[in-house]
């Protein structure tokens, strides 16, 4: 469903992304784990259309999209630092995506209307972003990513600002979302437990190569590198 076949991208003479190839299933949840500056950023951005890459292709659905714009990619973004605007209603948040669309006002106001149920969010629509909790803001973000019905769900980090206790809530209901609607979702962190609690498969990454990309218990019972083994070893 989707297909990165060789991609790499350089910024100057660093090579971040080094020639992957990665395949992901329609409705897999799919979460990218390495270290600080593995590339795994890049690797979503690039995927989002906010980076354009220096060499390969991408395939989306049967389309190839590496040089489409991020809104002809069809796929919904949540970033850990992608904020709500602040001087918008919670439901013009979740709407800009419609608007920005050319979608007319009243199916626009329908679909806002289901995305915010999803989060069970409703009756904040009114609200300003800077009357809700952390947690609140980030069911918006999930919200907004949810309101055109995209089949690809993209997360960097989305649950590191949050506290322990409300980040694996969210955990559950970002799987949920996941299930119910048939999501094909990748999820960066860099949160071992993380990646390996919610995820079908993950994909290590290691200064912009791929050294794994199995199921959770693949990568605990054998890992295919020391790098791996200690990574995912670090799990507490
Ligand atoms: P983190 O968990 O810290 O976000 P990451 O695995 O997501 O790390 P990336 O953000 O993809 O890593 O960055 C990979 C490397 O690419 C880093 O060394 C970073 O400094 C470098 N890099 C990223 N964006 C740029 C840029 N626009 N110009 C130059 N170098 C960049």
């Amino acid at each position: 469903f989707i297909h990165f076949e060789a991609i790499s991208k350089v910024f100057g003479t660093v090579t971040v992304v080094d020639s992957l190839d990665f395949h992901v299933a329609q409705g897999e949840f799919v979460s990218l784990l390495g270290p600080s500056g593995s590339g795994k950023t890049t690797l979503l951005m690039m995927l989002a259309g906010f980076e354009t890459p220096t060499g390969g292709s991408i395939h989306v659905d049967g389309r190839r999209v590496e040089h489409l714009p991020p809104h002809k990619r069809e796929m919904g973004v949540v970033f850990q630092n992608y904020a709500l605007f602040p001087h918008m209603t919670i439901a013009e948040n979740v709407g800009f995506p419609l608007k920005m669309r050319g979608v007319a006002r009243a199916e626009r106001e329908a679909r806002v209307k289901r995305a915010l149920e999803l989060v069970r969010l409703g009756h904040l629509a009114d609200r300003k972003p800077s009357q809700l909790s952390g947690g609140q803001q980030q069911r918006i973000a999930l919200s907004r990513a949810l309101v055109y019905e995209p089949k690809v769900v993209l997360m960097d980090e989305p649950l590191s600002a949050l506290d322990k206790q409300l980040r694996e809530h969210m955990q559950l209901e970002i799987r949920a979302l996941h299930r119910e609607l048939g999501l094909t979702v990748i999820f960066v962190t860099h949160d071992q437990g993380e990646a390996l609690t919610m995820s079908d498969r993950v994909a290590v990454l290691n200064r912009g190569k791929i050294e794994q990309f199995d199921t959770p218990s693949g990568l605990y019972d054998r890992p295919r590198t020391r790098f791996v083994a200690e990574f995912i070893g670090e799990t507490n």
